[in-house]
């Protein structure tokens, strides 16, 4: 039998306090519900989502794609 792939996780999930600017379109766009409104404030003031669940992240990288102002890094474990 082959052994499947390993299953893709995310090491980190950092959000820049200095450019988010707390649209939430991430909260919206993720499919595994990683990020959840959070109390951090960006250096705007905006509010910032959190990253409340960052162990149900499969790494489809949709966050990142849609976030407008590049706030989103997204590091991979095992890449
Ligand atoms: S999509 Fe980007 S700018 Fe909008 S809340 Fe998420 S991290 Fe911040
Ligand atoms: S990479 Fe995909 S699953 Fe992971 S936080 Fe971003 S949108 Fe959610």
């Amino acid at each position: 039998m082959t052994p499947s792939p390993p299953k893709k996780a995310a090491r980190e999930i950092l959000i820049d306090v200095q450019t988010c600017k707390g649209c939430n379109l991430c909260v919206e766009v993720c499919p595994r519900k990683v990020f959840a409104q959070g109390d951090r404030r960006s250096r705007s003031g905006y509010s910032m989502p959190a990253v409340a669940a960052p162990e149900k992240c499969s790494v489809c990288f949709l966050c990142e794609m849609t976030c407008p102002d590049l706030a989103i890094t997204l590091i991979e474990e095992n890449p």
